[in-house]
């Protein structure tokens, strides 16, 4: 039989937030939501601390948690904490058995390693963690005995299809991509495009920044190097797909050539769930698969021209050290100052190419080496796109 588990939700207002919730709303009796956390939606998280009567909650931004206090917006029997340290302190909860990461960018770090200290099962979306530091993650997870249980849907999927395999069994890992926004665009057209374009995507519904990763496919890029920490994998055997409908979520090929896969609608509730009951079944809370309706799936290979970000992201894999996190931070920038409108769509692989040639890598020894660089990996990616100075021609 089931236990009950508590669970903690970081970047509850967001897209995975928001999925979490539905799973949540169907398993009132199995997964009790305890403590949740946002940045600046401080209304948003009040309503949910309200539907789900929740008793810990957490607010990044601290003008934000300030308005909440002098507006009571929170019921009184939610207790309310500020900045990081509230967060870190709602991800290590006694009563936490699970700490569910789906917050943007690389603020979850800290709450997140502190949550493995404290024994917690981390449940994670939230890649750029493990791509800033998944040596520290990994190594922690292990030393404390908690699961890395992936929410991203390839790696769920992979997850899915590695369980009770010997490692030693498998050959590659096959990450399938939806090829974004402008899959079928002719690359011409590119140049011009608007960030409104590139947040249309074809199958899935996602946050900003993971959209238009998904178009230029850094996206997949951060998933190979989510893919090597969380399997241990060599990332030569780590290879991608492109597979229009979003259906297969990944592939395992072992070493006698057969290959293994998982399926399902693009919608993360089926990951979401999985994790969180993980490791039991239940009936999910969107439709199944209607095999009436799927006329195909395809399965073809990425054009390299189309999606530089994907080679960039292998060699900074390949490299490894602090390689990644350079990636990571310098698309951050370059996605930032793409959706407002001061750089072309086609010059994102080039900030990044030029952060990644103006750091000499190494291997960091501790956190702070790794969190200290991305300040000035930041500092350097900004200087480099002043220097394109784009401007959209209607
Ligand atoms: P989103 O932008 O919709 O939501 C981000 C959440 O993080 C919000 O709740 C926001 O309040 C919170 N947040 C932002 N800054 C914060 C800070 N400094 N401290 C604490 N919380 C902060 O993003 P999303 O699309 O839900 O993605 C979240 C993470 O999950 C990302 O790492 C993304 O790569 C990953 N992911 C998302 C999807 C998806 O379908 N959306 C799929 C796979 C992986
Ligand atoms: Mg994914």
């Amino acid at each position: 039989m089931a236990v009950k588990k508590n669970v903690v939700l970081l970047g509850a207002t967001g897209s995975i937030g928001e999925s979490t919730l539905t799973v949540l709303r169907h398993a009132r009796e199995e997964l009790e939501l305890i403590g949740i956390a946002g940045n600046t939606r401080g209304e948003r998280l009040a309503e949910i601390a309200r539907e789900f009567d929740v008793r810990h909650a957490a607010i990044a931004d601290e003008s934000t948690y300030r308005d909440c206090v002098e507006a009571g917006t929170f019921p009184g029997t939610c207790r309310l904490s500020c900045g990081t340290e509230g967060i870190t302190e709602l991800a290590s909860l006694p009563e936490a058995d699970i700490v569910l990461v789906a917050s943007s960018g690389t603020a979850g770090l800290r709450p997140t390693l502190a949550a493995i200290e404290a024994g917690k099962d981390i449940a994670l979306a939230n890649k750029e963690i493990l791509v800033l530091a998944g040596k520290f993650v990994t190594t922690a997870a292990k030393a404390h005995d908690v699961r890395l249980l992936p929410v991203d849907s390839e790696h769920n999927a992979l997850f899915q299809c590695l369980e009770g395999r010997r490692p030693e069994d498998v050959s590659r890992l096959v990450l399938t991509a939806s090829g974004g926004a402008f899959v079928d665009w002719p690359l011409e057209d590119l140049k011009q495009v608007a960030p409104e374009d590139a947040l249309r995507h074809p199958n899935w519904s996602m946050g900003r920044k993971i959209t238009i990763d998904s178009a230029t496919m850094a996206n997949k890029g951060l998933e190979m190097i989510e893919a090597h920490w969380l399997f241990d994998i060599a990332p030569g055997r780590i290879e991608v797909v492109l597979h229009r409908q979003s259906i297969i979520h990944s592939l395992v090929e072992m070493v006698d050539g057969s290959i293994l896969a998982q399926l399902s609608p693009p919608c993360m509730t089926f990951a979401i769930q999985h994790v969180l009951r993980y490791p039991h079944r239940a009936p999910g809370v969107r439709e199944t698969l209607d095999f009436k309706r799927i006329h195909r799936l395809d399965l073809e290979p990425v054009c390299p021209d189309r999606y530089p970000c994907l080679g960039l992201a292998r060699h900074a894999l390949e490299a490894g050290g602090v390689a990644p996190a350079v990636f990571n931070t310098a698309n951050e920038v370059a996605v930032e100052t793409f959706l407002e409108n001061r750089l072309s769509f086609l010059e994102i692989p080039g900030v990044i190419e030029r952060t990644l040639e103006g750091f000499d890598n190494f291997e960091p020894g501790t956190l702070d080496d790794v969190l200290d660089l991305e300040f000035s990996i930041r500092r350097k990616a900004s200087e480099l796109v002043k220097t394109y100075a784009w401007k959209k021609t209607s």
